[in-house]
């Protein structure tokens, strides 16, 4: 047992701190009892947690915790409404240390089911017990005997006594599995606590207890393992971030996996949560999200934790300081992580291949497979690794990459000290390379007056450039539609900043003068003109950045080009010096690595 966060009395609170909590309904369903469960066994300093369900906790939710337990005479105490120990005066509210603090859980839980209290408060087990029927205020004592130190509270048949409420709960599975994704969370955010979970006897979760990167393999399993990368811990004025992100080899359709934490409490605060996908959108698929943990600490009196009834939201101060850290360190993170080719299978459309542990629904129906059915149901179809490079965490940075020639006129082969082998997408390292110039050329060039006016010291050759946009030899005409004159209209002085003179010439008809130059484009400059003209019309609100990516894939070196051995080397020494050199603007994987490891074990050299 830890040192519990709270030695005091349990007490009732005073009125005028009660009318100042956000009190509310905290008890939905069997998951919002695991929720407060697992605060009170972790403000009792628990190091284990035990989750037990039957059918998925609508007949009963058993949690135990080797915590500090509670004294018998409290037992009763701490069943009614607003009694805690862990806050007693209105100051306390303002520098919170503990998970809860309003004293509603159990008095809650009492209301809406059977409750039972055992409690320990020595190591040779000699317990309390306290049973509670719903609404009954005084229940009944009993002295029993407990393996050990610790609490241990059972709830049975929710809202047995509210049947309308007991009518909106769902499915045994379902309800299972959203209790999973409670316990996930918090297993993750307190990875040095152990978690068991089981559903009806069948084991769920169970975490090691340890740290957090084997507590995400113990969730996810060895492969997701190999992916992991851990980041900080970083300081923003008097925040602590750490964290891990598994590389974009393992992801999910949905933001289940991303996990966010303010002082070990999982929380769902937008704008941070809006800042780490921010991070992560430009360097995974579309619609796919990481396996996400950030935990983030901040002194308790920067922190209202007593703005939301279920505590899944809190107010930082902090927070517009946090956020932009939040969303470099993720994107920098993922960005700049190889990819081992050997740890995926199907790059384009990278899949989450999900272990037993993950789907609970689809648990039973497993049930009447065959043992080789079951091997191969629970074994990963995609994002295996191979046993031979299992001892290769994976890497957070390009290195000094040699190059030793191409393949098809469209792979540049590629060795780093190390001995690893890249094989690395021509195209796309070159438009990342570009799309970078791009984003650098727009910081820049905003200051200047006309992107498009020649210098007077131009030289008259045929296709004269200014540095940012390159002077068509004839003007190009391009009709746009009514609706997308329109929108490009304003986005004029934006388009000169980026090297494309477009002025109006009436009607929906514009004039290009000049088209953005990026070095090594061999674009036709009249089509590219009109292409361009097109995407700078486009109806959204991120259509200067899909105008750039457009820019640079329009521009990049094409597939099939042949390059000369010196200029394979230009290309990966220019891809080491971009921000992000692992995918490519439209966030697809630009370079593959196989480790060494791996290519020794393949040849059994
Ligand atoms: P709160 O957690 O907001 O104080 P609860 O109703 O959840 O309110 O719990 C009331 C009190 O009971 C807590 O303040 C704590 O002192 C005690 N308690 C509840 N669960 C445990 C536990 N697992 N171990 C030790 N004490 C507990
Ligand atoms: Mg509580």
């Amino acid at each position: 047992m830890r040192d519990p966060r709270h030695m005091r009395p349990i007490e009732a609170l005073p009125r005028e701190v009660i009318d100042r909590i956000a009190a509310g309904e905290v008890i939905e369903r069997p998951a919002s009892v695991v929720r407060e469960l697992i605060d009170n066994a972790l403000d009792a300093g628990a190091t284990a947690i035990r989750i037990e369900l039957r059918d998925g906790g609508l007949r009963l939710i058993r949690v135990s915790d080797d915590g500090c337990g509670i004294e018998p005479e409290e037992l009763a105490i701490a069943c009614q409404p607003h009694t805690t120990s862990k806050i007693h005066s209105l100051d306390d509210l303002t520098s919170i240390t503990t998970l809860g603090f309003r004293g509603e859980a159990l008095s809650s839980i009492a209301a809406v089911a059977e409750l039972e209290i055992i409690s320990a408060r020595n190591a040779e087990g000699l317990a309390t017990s306290l049973l509670l029927q719903p609404g009954d205020e005084s229940g009944k004592l009993d002295v029993v005997t407990r393996s050990s130190w610790g609490t241990t509270v059972t709830v049975r048949d929710l809202f047995s006594n509210v049947p309308a409420r007991r009518s909106l709960l769902r499915g045994p599975r379902t309800e299972a599995a959203h209790a999973l994704s409670v316990a996930r969370a918090y297993a993750l955010i307190h990875p040095a606590v152990r978690f068991i979970l089981t559903d009806d006897g069948q084991l769920i979760l169970q975490t090691p207890g340890t740290d957090l990167l084997a507590t995400a393999v113990s969730i996810y399993g060895s492969d997701v393992g190999r992916a992991l990368l851990p980041f900080g811990p970083l300081y923003v004025d008097d925040a602590a971030l750490s964290g891990l992100v598994a590389t974009r080899s393992f992801t999910f359709p949905t933001r289940e996996h991303v996990f966010v934490a303010i002082n070990g409490r999982p929380i769902t605060n937008r704008a941070l949560v809006s800042a780490i996908e921010s991070g992560y959108r430009p360097v995974l698929h579309k619609g796919r999200h990481p396996l996400l943990v950030a935990n983030i600490t901040v002194p308790p009196d920067s922190l209202d934790a007593n703005v939301h009834p279920g505590k899944a939201e809190v107010l930082l101060r902090q927070e517009s300081a946090l956020a932009p850290y939040l969303r470099e360190t993720i994107h920098h993170t993922l960005g700049n992580a190889p990819i081992s080719a050997t740890q995926i299978s199907h790059p384009i459309a990278p899949t989450f291949a999900v272990p037993l542990q993950l789907h609970l629904p689809t648990i039973r129906k497993r049930r009447g497979l065959t043992l080789g059915e079951r091997k191969r149901a629970y074994t990963p179809s995609q994002g295996s690794a191979t046993p031979h490079d299992a001892d290769e965490p994976a890497i957070s940075a390009l290195s000094q990459l040699q190059s030793l020639g191409q393949f098809e006129e469209t792979i540049i082969l590629a060795q780093s000290p190390q001995g690893h082998l890249y094989l690395v997408d021509q195209h796309r390292a070159h438009e990342r390379i570009l799309y970078e110039e791009l984003v650098r050329q727009r910081a820049h060039s905003s200051s200047l007056p006309s992107a498009a006016t020649a210098p007077d010291d131009e030289p008259t050759n045929t296709t004269p450039t200014t540095g940012i946009g390159q002077l068509l030899l004839e003007p190009i005409l391009v009709e746009l539609t009514p609706s997308q004159a329109e929108i490009l209209s304003p986005r004029l002085a934006e388009l000169a900043a980026l090297g494309l003179d477009c002025q109006p010439f009436g009607g929906s008809v514009f004039l290009v003068r000049a088209v953005p130059h990026l070095p090594g484009s061999a674009q036709q400059p009249a089509a590219f003109a009109r292409a361009l003209t097109q995407d700078a019309s486009e109806d959204s609100d991120d259509w200067i950045d899909h105008l750039c990516i457009s820019l640079a894939c329009r521009s990049a070196i094409r597939r099939g080009q042949p390059l000369t051995l010196a200029e394979q080397q230009r290309l990966l020494d220019d891809l080491r010096t971009a921000a992000t050199t692992s995918v490519c603007p439209h966030g697809s994987p630009l370079a593959l690595r196989y480790s060494k490891s791996f290519l020794t074990h393949a040849f059994e050299w």
